[in-house]
């Protein structure tokens, strides 16, 4: 019923706390491990993925440029520029007329198309860009511009529609490149050079490809890669210490509560120990003072007779005036005091060792826990309690009281002791009225006899439970002191607890705890 300190502190059972708080501990790194791989690979897919990104826009940006400019020369229908060495007339472009001419001052100057400026253009940035393009055709007017492998998949995959431009992590001389396929339709400024190859405006003349070598991109994604895995690490750690330092603040803890558990276990076990002894000492004296008391009272009587009949003998025998005075006082009143001083204290002895005996067996009679109608019992001790409740004009009001677990015969014992006691220690300036009542959750039952009487000083609330503990000896009522010892006895060995609220003048309540009767297994 009453919660044990352990309980309360959850570490009844330790060591099977220990075990759940290790394989906790445990979940909770390889999550946290698994939380860590799963950022740290998160993040790194993201890098390179940003790499690849980078390096496409990188071919698309300058592939546009390249677009700009081309289309501004083949607007122009291509541009003259002086006829050397590096740019010498275009063999391709014969059937041009005016393909080469010569100035006013006689300078000699050949025309440039767009796709030779571009070729141009990328061989020149071949030596100073990583990014390389490349001017390409499948049907190209000079074969050095014909298309590598991955170029003619690429431009076949645009003429076939599947794709409008090809873009994609390529090996190019052994080395990773992003690669564009961009494809380049026939303007009108272009047919000026390729109407005799049969192209219409629109038609796919070929295809400018970039390349960018992945390296510098993959070394600036790995390079981030690494600062992440650093700092990945270090969180890794600093929560791992985390949680293995909580883990063993808690275990700690637990330890503590183990190793108070175990010292509480020791101590309720002395003390059971010590009870029990106790218990059997004060039962075997409580027994063994019945003889000798019977024996004082009983040779108390007999001398009281003996003392009779001497005083009559010594009245026959003729004894002098003097002396007789003193031999009758003695008879007649020192001898009688003192054997009713004896008699009186041996009766008092005799209650006391009566009621300690009935405590005693309080404690060591067997129990016999059932499930008790609560308002068929508290009906019958109403029947037996009938002379008293007419006596005293007691109202008395039983509300539904709700069965329990428990001794039916002790538990009689315990409402009649309540009763009688509500009823003895009633205010004669108020009509008794005395109200039983109780109400049960899933564990427990709570019982609660109430009364309109004297009170009882909140002081004296402990007290009243102790054995032969009277708060008026003196007063009207008649009592031992055994009442609610014994009530308490009977309760607490049922596995309930019992408790009183009540105020001077104000009535009392006292409660009584059990286990209900849905609770099973009982006490
Ligand atoms: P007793 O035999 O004296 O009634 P109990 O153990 O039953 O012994 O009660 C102990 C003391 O508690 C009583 O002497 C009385 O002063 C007080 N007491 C018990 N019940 C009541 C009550 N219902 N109202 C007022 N006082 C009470």
């Amino acid at each position: 019923m009453v919660k044990k300190e352990g309980d309360m502190l959850g570490c009844s059972n330790a060591d099977a706390t220990i075990i759940r708080l290790r394989r906790f501990v445990i979940t909770i790194s390889v999550l946290w491990t698994g939380a860590i791989c799963v950022s740290l690979v998160a993040n790194a897919y993201r890098e390179y993925k940003d790499a690849r990104k980078a390096a496409k826009i990188e071919n698309r940006s300058t592939f546009n440029k390249d677009l700009a400019y081309r289309r501004w020369a083949a607007e122009r229908g291509g541009v003259y520029v002086p006829a050397t060495d590096k740019t010498p007339p275009n063999p391709h472009l014969s059937h041009v007329p005016e393909r080469d001419i010569t100035t006013p001052s006689g300078r000699q100057l050949t025309l440039v198309n767009p796709a030779y400026m571009t070729r141009q253009v990328h061989e020149i940035g071949a030596g100073h860009y990583h990014v390389q393009g490349h001017i390409t055709s499948l049907n190209p007017i000079r074969p050095e511009n014909a298309p590598d492998k991955w170029e003619t998949a690429a431009l076949e995959a645009i003429a076939r529609g599947e794709v409008r431009e090809v873009s994609m992590i390529a090996a190019m001389n052994g080395e990773a490149y992003m690669r564009l396929m961009q494809p380049l339709l026939v303007e009108k400024g272009c047919l000026k050079c390729h109407a005799a190859q049969g192209y219409k405006v629109g038609d796919i003349r070929g295809g400018i490809s970039m390349s960018t070598p992945m390296k510098p991109h993959l070394a600036i994604a790995r390079s981030s890669v690494m600062t992440l895995a650093v700092i990945h690490s270090a969180f890794w750690l600093a929560g791992l210490g985390g949680i293995s330092f909580g883990g063993w603040k808690f275990k700690g803890q637990l330890i503590k509560c183990q190793k108070a558990e175990e010292e509480r276990e020791r101590l309720l076990k002395i003390l059971a120990y010590k009870n029990e002894e106790l218990e059997s000492i004060m039962y075997v004296s409580a027994h063994d003072f019945r003889t000798p008391i019977i024996n004082i009272m009983g040779y108390s009587s007999e001398l009281t007779e003996d003392c009779k009949r001497l005083k009559a003998m010594l009245k026959e025998l003729k004894i002098s005036a003097e002396t007789e005075p003193s031999f009758f006082r003695i008879l007649d009143d020192n001898i009688p005091m003192s054997l009713k001083y004896i008699s009186s204290s041996a009766v008092k002895v005799g209650i006391l060792q009566k009621g300690l005996l009935a405590v005693c067996r309080v404690g060591r009679e067997e129990l016999n826990v059932e499930t008790v109608d609560m308002n068929g019992l508290i009906a019958e001790i109403i029947i037996n309690m009938q002379y008293q409740i007419k006596e005293s004009k007691a109202a008395v009001n039983v509300s539904y009281l709700p069965p329990c677990q428990g001794d039916k015969e002790k538990l009689s014992q315990v409402f009649t002791n309540l009763l009688d006691n509500a009823i003895k220690y009633l205010d004669p300036n108020k009509a008794v009225q005395i109200n039983v009542s109780g109400k049960a959750d899933k564990e427990t039952c709570v019982y609660c006899v109430e009364d309109n009487g004297i009170g009882i000083d909140p002081r004296y609330h402990d007290k009243i439970f102790e054995i032969f503990h009277q708060l008026d000896p003196a007063g009207a009522v008649e009592g031992q002191g055994l009442g609610l010892t014994i009530v308490r006895r009977i309760i607490q060995r049922q596995g309930g607890r019992v408790s009183v609220k009540s105020e001077v003048g104000k009535g009392s309540k006292f409660f009584i705890e059990l286990p209900s009767f849905s609770r099973r297994g009982g006490p």
